[in-house]
């Protein structure tokens, strides 16, 4: 059994940069009317509070969230993030208690056309994402092995939509996976949105999965990478990286704007990774 558990670790800087992008995502996609499916491989529990024993033990959240929510200043192109934290704390709404997982904040941006599918391995978390969404018809929790059970949905009835790839590469052979993932994903549903997290730990294992995306003949690709700290060697996760396959208009100028504020306001060193690029262009 794994033992990875996002309750740790959520709202950290890797929540922040992916979670503000995924918001920004789901919020293009509903510049039309027509459906679309949101599909996330690896979805956590949901919904984490931020006071529980698990949040507090090494408080990653505050130096991630913990710093940009009660920041004065807020950037235009974090208005759909925080409009999916408001969310999850109603009632005090400048109260950070609930920070919104992937499937929470995909489910903000859900309107009565679209419709959301979501795996989990994990027991325990898969029960609370299954209670969470129990009541609402759209959304589709199952638990397995999201290697496997992706291809049977792709590609969805509405043809447009996006998939988060955000596993926790706690087996190393997932670096590999995931590269296989996307690419049989994306023989069946060419068009779609994707968006794939990794972490910084390692230089060089960050830029082997970069290659292995960048030469499997897969063009529109976008990789932005922002973390607090230095490249160093046994210092944790000091940055996360996503690649995005098909990126909605202009994501990579807003993403531009916004990663120098957050270098400010997460209080990254000098020579931590802030960069927006097109590992393959059009
Ligand atoms: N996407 C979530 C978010 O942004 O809020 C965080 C997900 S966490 C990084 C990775 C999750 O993947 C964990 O909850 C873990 O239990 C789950 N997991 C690990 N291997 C899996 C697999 N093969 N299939 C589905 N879920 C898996």
């Amino acid at each position: 059994m794994l033992s990875y558990r996002h309750a740790y670790h959520a709202g950290n800087h890797a929540d922040v940069l992916k979670h503000s992008v995924l918001a920004l995502i789901l919020e293009s996609l509903q510049r039309k009317h027509t459906p679309y499916c949101y599909i996330d491989t690896h979805a956590g529990a949901g919904r984490y509070n931020l006071a529980s024993r698990e949040a507090v033990k090494v408080g990653e959240f505050r130096a991630g969230i913990g710093r940009v929510w009660p920041h004065a200043e807020r950037p235009a192109a974090l208005a759909p993030y925080f409009a999916a934290i408001a969310a999850c704390n109603p009632g005090v709404p400048d109260e950070l208690r609930y920070y919104p997982g992937s499937p929470v904040v995909a489910n903000t941006f859900l309107r009565a056309q679209d419709r959301m599918v979501v795996f989990e391995q994990h027991p325990t978390d898969a029960t609370l994402l299954t209670k969470a969404f129990a009541r609402m018809p759209q959304c589709r929790v199952l638990r397995g092995d999201a290697f496997t059970l992706l291809k049977g949905f792709l590609p969805p009835r509405e043809k447009r939509g996006l998939v988060l790839i955000d596993p926790s590469y706690e087996m190393k052979t997932d670096y590999r996976a995931v590269v296989t993932l996307l690419s049989e994903a994306l023989v069946r549903w060419a068009t779609g949105i994707y968006m794939l997290w990794y972490p910084l730990l390692e230089r060089a294992t960050a830029d082997q999965l970069l290659r292995r995306i960048a030469t499997s003949g897969t063009r529109k690709i976008l990789n932005i990478e922002f973390g607090p700290r230095a490249a160093g060697a046994g210092i944790g996760l000091w940055g996360s990286g996503l690649v995005i396959v098909n990126p909605p208009y202009q994501l990579d100028a807003q993403i531009k704007k916004l990663l120098p504020w957050f270098g400010r306001v997460m209080q990254a060193e000098v020579g931590a990774p802030a960069s927006v690029r097109w590992l393959v262009p059009e």
